[in-house]
């Protein structure tokens, strides 16, 4: 029987791609838009692929009409670009500490279903997974950018697709989300999920800890101490 959905970022949470996912889609602005000073100044950081683009086309002046077409089809051409710049040796993806023994740790209990609540596009977290030596069908579920440019949307999108693993639609703290900036801990607000914080992205500790969530970490390595915040 499943009592929890436990749900991962990956940006600063699992992984970071040493900029990778930056060059890749900037790259793709660039190409379609000219190069654009105004981009170094948007934050990618807690937020969803087609938002980010849709900062960017607006941080250049051109954002216009059709501008769902265009944010998909600059999202498809980001992914071409992302599995080039993964593959770059200078590209190295980084598993943040903890993550490999918590993953473990959570895949022995049975009541745990895993997922992913990430603002990459489905097939740009697939890469950044594999590139960081992770098996993407590790996670049961997952709610991307690619459904929702609104983060907020996400956890409820993860816990209906849940539904069929867990037994019945997982709510309130059933649903736990990790994540590494203030827009993971709020995106769980509207079903009432659980948020635990971890400072390995671009947010301390501190910073986290006045969003309102559930716990804080430093970092994922203590394995006994997240698990038992996840599970209470
Ligand atoms: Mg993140």
């Amino acid at each position: 029987m499943k009592s929890r959905l436990v749900l991962f970022d990956i940006d600063g949470t699992i992984l970071l791609t040493a900029g990778a996912g930056r060059r890749a889609i900037t790259t793709a602005l660039h190409e379609a838009v000219g190069p654009a000073d105004a981009f170094a100044e948007v934050r990618f950081d807690g937020k969803t692929d087609p938002q980010i683009v849709g900062e960017l086309l607006a941080a250049a002046g051109h954002m216009g009409p059709h501008e769902a077409e265009r944010i998909e089809a600059l999202c498809r051409r980001y992914v071409t670009l992302l599995e080039r710049e993964l593959a770059e040796p200078a590209g190295a993806t980084r598993l943040m500490p903890g993550v490999q023994p918590l993953l473990e740790a959570l895949e022995a209990h049975d009541e745990v279903l895993l997922g992913l609540l990430t603002g990459n596009v489905a097939e740009g977290a697939a890469l950044k997974l594999r590139a960081g030596g992770i098996d993407p069908a590790r996670f049961a579920v997952g709610a991307y950018g690619s459904d929702a440019a609104h983060r907020p949307d996400l956890p409820a999108i993860a816990a209906e697709r849940a539904a069929p693993l867990f037994g019945r639609v997982p709510r309130g703290h059933e649903v736990v989300i990790i994540g590494d900036t203030p827009a993971d801990v709020a995106c769980g607000a509207p079903i009432g999920a659980r948020a635990i914080a971890v400072a390995t992205g671009g947010y301390s500790v501190g910073d986290l800890a006045v969003c309102g969530a559930h716990a804080v970490f430093p970092d994922l390595s203590d394995t006994a101490r997240v698990l038992a915040a996840i599970l209470q």
